[in-house]
C-alpha cells in the first residue's frame, strides 16, 4: 500500500484536473475522467466521441459504477478493441482509501489520499437499520465556522464528481454482503453548496438506477445558509435540506459563523421559508449548542420563533470538545432542558447521539486525521501490511453490520 499518488492502473497522475469546453473533466492528456459523468454525458461521450452505441455505453455505464470496475481494462463488458481506444481518450478514477479508523462505538472513519496528495476523510455510522455516509465535498472549506476544524484548513479545492461519488462506491465495496449503505449526507468536510455544480453531478450519479442507486429521500445536503445555491439546489435535485443553524440571534451567528456576513440570518430563514419542500418533508435545522453561548430558555424561544411556520425538525448537537478551542458542551442537562421547551411547543426536536468522538470522526472534527495517524504511527502500519493494518485502530475488516 502506497501514501503516495495512486492513480489506477492508465490513470491521471495528478489532479490539475480542468473542465473542457463540453464541461467533461479532462487531465492534462485531455483524457477526460470518467467517474465524473452523469449517465447522460456518458452516453454522449460513447455516442459522440467513440462511435458506439448507447446500448453499450449503458451496460459500461453499470460496468464502472455496478459491477465497480477500477480500470478501464476491468470494463469487461466493453468491447477489447473499444477498450484500447478508450485508453487514448479517457481514464478510471479509482478512489482508495489509505486508512480506516475503527471507533469503540463501531463508526469507522476513511480517510481517502487524492491523486494531487491532498487528503479527505469520510465517516460511516452504524445505527440500527441504518448505515449513513457522511461525505465531504471540498479539500477544506472557505467557510471558517469557529468550531469546526475542518475550517481551519482553508480551502484547498474543489472535490471533483468522481471524487465524491466515489466515496460511497468504495465504501460499499467494503461492506460485507446484503449489507448496504442506507444513507448518505453530505456533512463532511467542506460546504456543499459552495460546490454546487460538482456535488449536483456527483449525487445524480448516486441517484441514478444505473449507478449507485440511492434513493432522494435518503440523501441529505447540509448548509451554513448559502442562499442562491438553495435555490439551486432544489431546483436541480430533490434531496433533503439540513441547515447548520446554531443561534438564535443574528450577533450569535455572526459571532460563530463567518457567512452570516454574506448571508444575514434573516435573509437564511426566507431563503428556508421559500425552500419547496414535498409534502411530509422538513428542513432539518441543525443547533450546535456551546456551554453559556446558544443554550438557555431564552434561546429556545428564539429559536422556534425564528423557524415558525417552516416544516422543521431541529437536530441539537452538543459540541464535541477539542483541544484546539476555547470551547464546551453544556451540560446534558441543559441540553435535554432546551428539548424539553421546544418539544412541549410542538417543535419536532432531536438530541444528535455523538459518534466517532474516539476517533475525531464527530461533527466539526474532520481534517485532521493525516496528522493524527502520522503522530501515532498507523499510515506506517498501513503502508507494510497489504491491504489495512492489523491493530485495533487500523481496521481491515468491514463494519459490524446494522443491527
Ligand atoms: S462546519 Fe462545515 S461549513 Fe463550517 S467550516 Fe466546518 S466544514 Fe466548513
Amino acid at each position: 500500500m502506497s501514501a503516495t499518488a495512486r492513480p489506477e492502473a492508465g490513470g491521471s497522475a495528478h489532479a490539475a484536473l480542468r473542465r473542457d469546453d463540453r464541461g467533461r473533466f479532462v487531465d492534462a492528456q485531455g483524457r477526460v475522467d470518467l467517474k465524473s459523468l452523469t449517465r447522460d454525458a456518458f452516453v454522449r461521450f460513447f455516442v459522440d466521441d467513440l462511435g458506439d452505441s448507447e446500448a453499450r455505453a449503458l451496460r459500461a455505464y453499470k460496468c464502472l459504477w455496478q459491477d465497480g470496475a477500477r480500470s478501464i481494462d476491468e470494463m469487461t463488458t466493453v468491447a477489447r478493441a473499444t477498450r484500447e481506444k478508450l485508453k487514448q481518450v479517457a481514464y478510471v478514477y479509482a478512489l482508495e482509501p489509505e486508512l480506516v479508523l475503527r471507533s469503540d462505538d463501531g463508526t469507522l472513519k476513511y480517510l481517502w489520499k487524492l491523486e494531487d496528495g491532498h487528503a479527505v476523510e469520510s465517516v460511516l455510522i452504524p445505527d440500527g437499520d441504518r448505515l449513513t455516509l457522511c461525505m465531504s465535498s471540498q479539500v477544506g472549506c472557505a467557510m471558517a465556522c469557529a468550531f469546526c476544524l475542518t475550517g481551519d484548513l482553508g480551502l484547498k479545492r474543489h472535490l471533483r464528481p468522481s471524487e465524491i461519488a466515489c466515496q460511497p462506491l468504495q465504501v460499499g465495496r467494503q461492506l460485507p454482503a446484503g449489507v448496504r449503505i442506507t444513507n448518505l449526507v453530505l456533512m463532511g468536510m467542506g460546504e456543499p453548496l459552495h460546490n454546487l455544480d460538482n456535488l449536483v453531478e456527483a449525487l445524480t450519479i448516486a441517484l441514478d438506477d444505473h449507478a449507485l442507486n440511492l434513493s432522494h429521500r435518503k440523501v441529505t445536503v447540509s448548509t451554513v445558509g448559502l442562499v442562491p445555491q438553495m435555490a439551486e439546489l432544489a431546483r436541480r435535485l430533490p434531496v433533503n435540506l439540513a441547515v447548520s443553524v446554531n443561534a438564535s440571534n443574528e450577533a450569535q451567528r455572526l459571532a460563530i459563523m463567518p457567512i452570516t456576513k454574506k448571508h444575514s440570518l434573516e435573509a437564511l430563514i426566507e431563503a428556508c421559508r421559500r425552500f419547496p419542500l414535498p409534502s411530509g418533508k422538513r428542513i432539518t435545522f441543525e443547533y450546535v449548542m456551546f456551554d453559556g453561548f446558544n443554550d438557555t430558555e431564552d434561546d429556545a424561544q428564539r429559536l422556534m420563533d425564528l423557524l415558525a411556520g417552516i416544516p422543521t425538525k431541529v437536530n441539537l448537537i452538543p459540541y464535541n470538545p477539542n483541544p484546539d478551542r476555547d470551547l464546551q458542551p453544556p451540560p446534558f442537562e441543559r441540553v435535554k432542558a432546551f428539548q424539553h421547551y421546544l418539544v412541549t411547543r410542538g417543535v419536532n426536536c432531536s438530541i444528535r447521539t455523538t459518534r466517532g468522538q474516539d476517533i475525531s470522526a464527530a461533527c466539526g472534527q474532520l481534517g485532521k486525521a493525516w496528522a493524527q495517524a502520522n503522530a501515532k504511527g498507523w499510515l506506517e502500519d498501513a503502508r507494510r501490511i497489504a491491504g489495512y493494518g492489523s491493530t485495533s485502530d487500523v481496521s481491515d475488516t468491514a463494519p459490524t453490520p446494522p443491527v
